[in-house]
């Protein structure tokens, strides 16, 4: 018998015939469809999450292509290889992506479960303009060869559309590896396709082991956390795999308090743990997208500190090509002189605590 995952792979929602079961397409949308030669789909599942008649329903936005994709004022060209550190020196197979010493971003598949508007890979993911070899065996060798690199994340495209087999064969090779102390796979299915998560995965990636698997997903919206979701995660953890949050900062879909406080309560309601948010990249055709720099910033503090336990809280980040720079609320130390320190909290009182000389 197929794999309920399997079957929903094959069903994949990509014409506007099939969308047309779901929703009432505006006629923004089917111009979008029609018009764009970009790869576009979703798992029935997660089409089965869109609002019917609200065009601004958070999954149609990140779903289906809009004629907005053509505007490209503010991306840079060329940008994966920018911000990849593919131009660099140093030679390494296409599959590994490097900004530092101790660990690595490792490509082994190119296909996803569904294809992000908002994809900063979309160069490689949805319009495979840029041609690499994603070579399993070859990033294995070269791993093998920088025992510098004690951590190893698998990314894609989404690895976990892999076989069972195939990823089992890739955790057993890195857990080979002497100096490989950790391993974490990036992958958005136990969000949009939490079928995926059957006995068979949990054999082969998870289990007690001195190396442990850890997982990050990407939830941007609280509507896309359902029943099924939380029980995907549970069925993780009950195998020793963490799942993480990397959400991304998305212009009218989560960048208001009130949505970005209930996805991150939310989040930890269902036992993912925030880990990052994202500034939405630099990419090609997603300026409708960004938002201002300072916004995550002042999202963090305006709707998760202080008002939300410390456990919801993620890190800010802006991703380059220098690697994760993080951004924090700059509103907490309001004064310091030798004696001591004035902090204000989230409510704007102030309190003192006493500066100790160095
Ligand atoms: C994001 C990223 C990592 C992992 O960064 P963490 O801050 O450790 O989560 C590693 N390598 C590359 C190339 C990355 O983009
Ligand atoms: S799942 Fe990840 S890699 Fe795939 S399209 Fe979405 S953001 Fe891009």
């Amino acid at each position: 018998m197929e794999a309920e995952w399997v079957k929903q792979m094959k069903n994949q929602v990509n014409t506007l015939e099939k969308l047309a079961k779901y929703i009432n397409i505006s006629d923004d949308e089917k111009k979008a469809i029609e018009t764009l030669k970009t790869k576009w789909g979703t798992t029935p599942y997660f089409a089965s999450l869109m609002d019917k008649d609200d065009p601004n329903c958070p999954i149609r936005k990140q779903v289906i292509p809009s004629m907005k994709e053509q505007v490209n004022k503010y991306g840079m060209d060329n940008y994966l290889v920018w911000k990849e550190n593919r131009a660099t020196e140093e030679i390494r197979p296409d599959s590994i992506a490097r900004q530092y010493h101790d660990r690595i971003a490792f490509t082994v598949v190119q296909n996803c479960g569904i294809y992000c508007r908002h994809c900063f890979r979309k160069e490689l993911v949805v319009d495979q303009d840029l041609k690499l070899k994603f070579d399993v065996e070859e990033g294995l060798a070269w791993i093998a060869e920088h025992p510098e690199v004690r951590d190893v994340l698998i990314t894609g495209g989404d690895p976990l559309l892999l076989s069972d087999e195939k990823l089992e064969y890739l955790i057993t090779k890195l857990r080979e590896l002497p100096h490989i102390e950790m391993i974490r796979i990036g992958t958005r299915l136990p969000i949009v396709l939490p079928h995926r998560i059957t006995e068979g995965l949990k054999k082969a990636i998870g289990g007690f082991h001195k190396v442990p698997v850890w997982i990050s997903t990407q939830c941007n919206h609280p509507k896309e956390i359902t029943e099924e979701t939380a029980k995907a995660v549970y069925e993780l953890m009950n195998c020793g795999i963490n799942v993480g949050n990397q959400a991304v900062l998305l212009k009218g879909i989560n960048d208001d308090v009130d949505t970005f406080r209930e996805l991150h309560q939310k989040l930890l309601r269902t036992r993912i743990r925030p880990y990052y948010v994202f500034y939405c990249e630099a990419a090609p055709g997603i300026d409708h997208f960004r938002t201002s720099v300072e916004k995550g910033a002042e999202l963090i503090r305006d709707a998760l500190r202080g008002h939300t336990t410390g456990l919801a809280q993620p890190m800010y980040v802006l991703a380059t090509n220098i690697g994760k720079i993080p951004l924090m609320p700059d509103y907490c130390i309001v004064d310091k002189n030798e004696k001591e320190y004035t902090l204000r909290n989230h409510k704007n009182d102030t309190t003192k605590i006493p500066n100790i000389p160095e």
